[in-house]
């Protein structure tokens, strides 16, 4: 068992953070496959920490934990398990993060989650949290040594009235006790500078991480954003159905987003890599040699 760094300190060093996210695989192949990317980009990205999410409807508990495990002690990462509120009391909470603890972890990405498939609506445990802020209180009162972050939303999120809204319940989480914001993934940097913007007015001054994923089609980035910006779009049509002018379009303009966020000053580039290396790789090679990310 290996202690890990508080994602909190990292943040305060004064250079940007990588960051890379993993999701708990379900099967045997999964479980190899996410291994096996996990130890190459120990080597190619060298990131600074990774996170592993937590199912929808809260399924993937002991599998979070397995994996979160796997990447901390034999891997050697700084880990950060996300959780959320789905399906779970204030007790199993509190049982989960002791566990958590006990093990040498000290960062945890605090979620409300969505509801469970068939669900619209989000039904809170009767004995739970309603909303991520109060996970965040809850946590920040009985483990003050973890460093929390909490999900920020560039283009609003789904199920808010506007953006000020969005933002005011977002301060909640902050005041509560999360030190930094990583956010839903985006493909416009305009939103991203006006969601900071946003949140610097109301008065959140905490890192925020841009959240982003190499592009890989347009459908499957239509589930996570609201507006693809039209020169994308045009170089996706352009790109059409073969895969490797996809892949150079999908690194392409993350390349150019990034480049253009690190020279903006944010704290941190958080990728969603869905398992997989190749993208990442490509295009963490091309930000060093622009001298980003450099040791
Ligand atoms: C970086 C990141 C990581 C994620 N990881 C996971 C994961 O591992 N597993 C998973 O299942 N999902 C994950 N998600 C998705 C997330 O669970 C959903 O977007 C979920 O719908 C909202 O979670 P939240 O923590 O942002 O909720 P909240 O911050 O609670 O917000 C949910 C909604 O309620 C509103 N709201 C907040 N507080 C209040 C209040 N006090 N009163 C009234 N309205 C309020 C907000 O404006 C928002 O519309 C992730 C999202 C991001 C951006």
């Amino acid at each position: 068992m290996s202690e890990n760094k508080r994602i909190a300190d990292m943040l305060g060093r004064g250079k940007p953070v990588l960051s890379v996210e993993f999701f708990p695989p379900k099967d045997e192949a999964g479980g190899e496959l996410i291994v096996r990317t996990a130890m190459e980009i120990r080597e190619s990205l060298r990131p600074d920490f990774v996170s592993i999410t937590y199912g929808a409807g809260g399924t993937t508990r002991e599998r979070t934990l397995r994996y979160a495990r796997i990447l901390k002690d034999d891997c050697g990462f700084a880990v950060m398990p996300h959780l959320t509120c789905v399906g779970s009391s204030r007790d199993e909470i509190a049982e989960i993060v002791e566990g958590y603890a006990a093990e040498g972890f000290c960062n945890l990405m605090a979620l409300r989650g969505d509801p469970p498939k068939g669900q619209t609506d989000f039904q809170p445990h009767p004995e739970g949290f309603a909303y991520a802020n109060e996970l965040v209180g809850f946590l920040s009162k009985r483990f003050p040594g973890f460093s929390m972050g909490v999900a920020g939303y560039p283009e609003v999120h789904p199920e808010a009235t506007d953006a000020a809204t969005d933002i005011r319940h977002l301060k909640t989480k902050v005041d509560a006790g999360a030190a930094f914001i990583t956010t839903q993934l985006f493909y416009d940097n305009a939103a991203f500078f006006q969601f900071v913007e946003n949140c610097r007015s109301a008065g959140i001054q905490v890192p925020i991480i841009p959240g982003l994923m190499p592009i890989r089609s347009a459908d499957q980035a239509r589930r996570f954003c609201k507006t693809l910006p039209e020169e994308l779009e045009e170089a996706l049509r352009i790109a059409g159905d073969d895969p490797a002018a996809l892949r150079e379009t999908g690194v392409a303009w993350s390349h150019r987003q990034i480049r253009e966020l690190l020279d903006f000053g944010v704290a941190g580039v958080h990728l969603y890599i869905m398992n997989r290396s190749g993208m990442a790789r490509d295009l963490i090679d091309r930000l060093r040699q622009d001298g980003y990310f450099t040791a």
